[in-house]
């Protein structure tokens, strides 16, 4: 008799062991390829929940079939802990947020062991302990001295009665949360990253291996256009601004424009709008204070403005054009003015008609009679009541009329970018004290390599305000100028939670190194990773940021690389009972409740088998039953003792056939991430043992083969399971350090036989296929034969007649 399957006494066994024997302790070793296997690394919020096992078991499988590949596997694993939630959840439950993370991380580092992976302990990394972010300050103070880090203000939400900034989630309905005043926007000082130095390089992904939405998302976010620059001529008393120069996409359109808009913020605003619209205006420049960007953006935002009582001259015609104040136009984009064209763009076409703008067409539609338009014409045709461009098509325009403007010296082709530089001080404590000084001589200067990092200080009095609670800490404050030895103030907002996470791929290569942030040689070895999973909720923000961060690192001579991560794969969701799963909906998978059920070996794998992993699947306890039930069955086919009966050579012929065509179809699929494939195809291998198990009719040898490859292939998937069985059946070293099993092509080629079709009983072809082909396998290859297919066109197929393992007969009429 065996003893039964008990999965949770095997994880706790082989997890002690795994540890005690530091199985997974990785090292630089010249002599083998490398594989840097990387995982996002989780935020400190709390539970590890099936998120996160969907994102770390799957990917752990792929590093262990790396690593039984021969390859030299780094997979390591740490934690993500600086940032809002912990100093919200602090504020809320008055626990200081350095206790409240380090018993997350606790909690999330034995969850995390309980999933079995090969994570090399000894390497990780908590962002928010002083050994990481004295690093994270050093790199700061790296990109201050390379200009890359600047302070340049930026627009914060201010409530004037209180006097204080506020964070987004702070202001509710545009009203200050706390005494209910309107929040306005106000330009602050704060530090900024020039990633927008690398826009056109963070457009480009040559080289790497990447989902092509991705990298559509961050092409559109950098969102570069072409546009011409074309100023106006302005002629008003008492202003010394000569012109006003506007963006456009459309320079065709110059001839057509009848007003111009300015974004409310604009600097000539206050300067050009004439008395009797002074009090309108200012009303409307409140109001806009109000929104974000984004919501004045907003397709659903209908589009108002107010005329400012100003015009200015269109110098190509000489015609003048009214100017107005529109939320619609950013002060942050382009030159923060743009022409309107009602006749040539949807938006300028509603706002003329709501304002009574003219309206002039200068490129005809096809047939167009002169009169006027019922809505803005977009597309391309002949410009008209363009001057000297009449009768030259839009599209040829732009370039013509561009260089008409540049001759002129009225406007110039330029290049315009979407994405902003990298907002990174945040007026919050839980975070890397950004290491800049202000001193009243010199300015401002970084703190010396010598001096980091500069401590977060653990005494803070946190105030819902939306400042930096360090502001109050004159123990922190003041110090002395690094340079001149004078009092001098320390700068208060901490770093943005993204930087610290922009370069810990690097700091995992030589966690403990002391000298710098990483260790070159050590880089050099491991950089770039090889495969990165991850969500894809963070295109546009995590991945951008270390990409960027990883050239900056280039051009700064500390790495040799441009791009961080060679492939980037993102896992889909899992949902229950059809829906995403929330707390709210009560439809939460708990995943340690399964762990301590079923073993840690079950779950991992019931993740992979429940869809493409790229695009997510649900959920089902039947569906997990039934992976435990496998496993019971492998258990049992493994221990039981296999005794033949009698030994047929054909048996053992296709039993290692099929041994070597399994091999040859997990390799692969573990190969391409097809992780619900590989899974059924171990399930139908299984079958099939039980299957011959029964008939007895197979060498002992071919059986024992076929066992040990059988739990070579579930190893990295089950790695507790077959670790027991593999000692169990006599090894006596690690399964996990074990060779991939390999594959003959010539025994996993299917034997082949004949197959004679017919069309009408005569002979068209010969066909060889496999001889196992199925009824509806052999139909469909005899009418795919060229030869067949001359002798069915035009005629309808009456019948089709298989003879099994000879011939198909095709009758046909007509
Ligand atoms: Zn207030
Ligand atoms: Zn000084």
């Amino acid at each position: 008799m065996i003893d039964e399957y008990k999965p949770a006494e095997l994880d706790k066994k082989w997890q002690k062991i795994w540890e005690e024997e530091k199985l997974y302790k990785v090292s630089e070793d010249p002599k083998r390829p490398k594989y840097y296997a990387l995982t996002m690394f989780p935020y400190t919020s709390g539970d590890l929940h099936i998120g996160h096992w969907y994102a770390m078991a799957p990917s752990d499988v792929q590093a262990r079939f790396k690593r039984m590949q021969g390859f030299n596997v780094l997979h390591p694993m740490g934690f993500d802990s600086f940032g809002l939630p912990a100093e919200n959840a602090a504020i809320k439950r008055g626990i200081h947020p350095e206790k409240w993370t380090m018993a997350n991380i606790e909690n999330m580092r034995k969850q995390l062991k309980s999933m079995g992976s090969m994570y090399d302990w000894d390497r990780e990394v908590i962002t928010c302990l002083p050994e990481y972010y004295k690093w994270t300050q050093w790199f700061f103070v790296k990109l201050f001295e390379n200009g890359l880090a600047y302070k340049g203000k930026a627009p914060v939400n201010w409530c004037p009665k209180c006097q204080v900034v506020l964070a987004n989630e702070q202001v509710v309905g545009g009203q200050c949360w706390r005494c209910e005043t309107d929040v306005v926007k106000k330009d602050l000082e704060q530090w900024l990253f020039r990633i927008t130095k690398y826009a056109d390089e963070l457009m480009e992904h040559d080289g790497i291996d990447w989902p092509e939405r991705i990298k559509i998302m961050q092409r559109n976010w950098v969102g570069k256009s072409y546009g011409t620059e074309v100023s106006f001529s302005l002629d008003q008393k008492g202003i010394a601004e000569k012109e006003i120069k506007v963006f456009t996409t459309r320079p065709d359109t110059i001839y057509g424009v009848t007003f111009m808009v300015l974004a409310p913020e604009h600097p000539l605003v206050q300067k050009l709008t004439t008395p009797e619209h002074k009090e309108e205006v200012e009303e409307y420049i409140a109001r806009t204070r109000k929104f974000t960007e984004i919501e004045r953006l907003s397709t659903e935002k209908e589009k108002d403005g107010v005329f400012t009582g100003a015009y200015v001259i269109n110098r190509v015609n000489g015609q003048k054009v009214q100017v107005w104040i529109a939320d619609y136009v950013l002060l942050s984009y382009g030159t923060g003015a743009v022409m309107g064209v009602p006749a040539h763009d949807e938006r300028d076409f509603a706002f003329a008609k709501k304002y009574n703008v003219p309206i002039r067409v200068v490129i005809a539609p096809p047939d167009w009679n002169g009169g006027e338009l019922e809505q803005a014409y977009i597309e391309p045709g002949k410009m008209v009541n363009s001057a000297q461009f009449d009768g030259t098509l839009s599209t040829d325009g732009i370039a013509a009329v561009t260089k008409y403007l540049e001759e002129k010296r009225w406007g110039k082709g330029t290049i315009s970018y979407r994405m902003r530089d990298w907002l990174i001080s945040r007026q919050r404590y839980w975070g890397a004290p950004i290491p800049i000084v202000s001193c009243p001589k010199c300015g401002l200067v970084a703190v010396p390599e010598k001096d980091l990092p500069v401590l977060l200080p653990e005494k803070a009095e946190f105030r819902p305000t939306g400042e930096s609670p360090l502001k109050y800490n004159e123990e922190f404050v003041n110090t002395k100028c690094p340079k001149c030895g004078g009092p001098a103030k320390r700068e208060t907002d901490t770093i943005d939670g993204f930087m610290c996470s922009s370069w810990y791929f690097l700091r995992y290569c030589s966690p403990h190194y002391s000298k710098a942030a990483f260790d070159p040689e050590a880089v050099k070895y491991w950089m770039p990773v090889d495969l990165y999973t991850g969500g894809a909720e963070h295109a546009v923000m995590h991945l951008l940021y270390a990409r960027f961060f990883t050239k900056a690192a280039r051009d700064m001579g500390l790495i040799s690389f441009g791009e961080p991560f060679l492939k980037l794969f993102n896992q889909g969701i899992i949902i229950a009972g059809h829906e995403k799963m929330s707390k709210s909906k009560g439809n939460v998978v708990n995943p340690d409740q399964y762990v301590l059920e079923l073993g840690a070996d079950v779950v991992r794998t019931y993740m992979m088998f429940l869809g493409p992993w790229e695009q997510g699947g649900e959920w089902f306890d039947t569906g997990i039953s039934g992976v435990s039930r496998w496993y019971n069955r492998v258990w049992n086919l493994t221990l039981e003792e296999y005794k033949p009966k009698t030994i047929d050579e054909n048996a053992n012929k296709e039993l290692e056939r099929m041994r070597h065509q399994t091999i040859k179809k997990v390799t692969s699929d573990m190969e391409r991430i097809r992780f619900n494939t590989m899974v059924a195809a171990l399930m139908e291998f299984t079958n099939n043992l039980s299957k011959i198990r029964e008939a007895g009719n197979v060498s002992i040898e071919n059986w024992k083969n076929a066992i040990n490859s059988l739990l070579l292939m579930l190893a990295p998937s089950a790695p507790h399971t077959t670790e027991e069985l593999w000692h169990r059946i006599g090894h006596k070293t690690s399964i996990h350090k074990a060779d991939w099993p390999k594959w003959d092509e010539a025994l996993a080629k299917e034997e082949e036989i004949t197959l004679v079709v017919q069309v009408n009983g005569k002979l068209r072809d010969r066909i060889s296929v496999p001889v196992a082909i199925d009824e509806n396998e052999a139909k469909k290859v005899a009418q795919e034969s060229d030869k067949v297919k001359v002798h069915l066109q035009g005629k309808v197929i009456a019948n089709v007649i298989y003879v099994p393992g000879k011939l198909v007969n095709i009758v046909v009429k007509g």
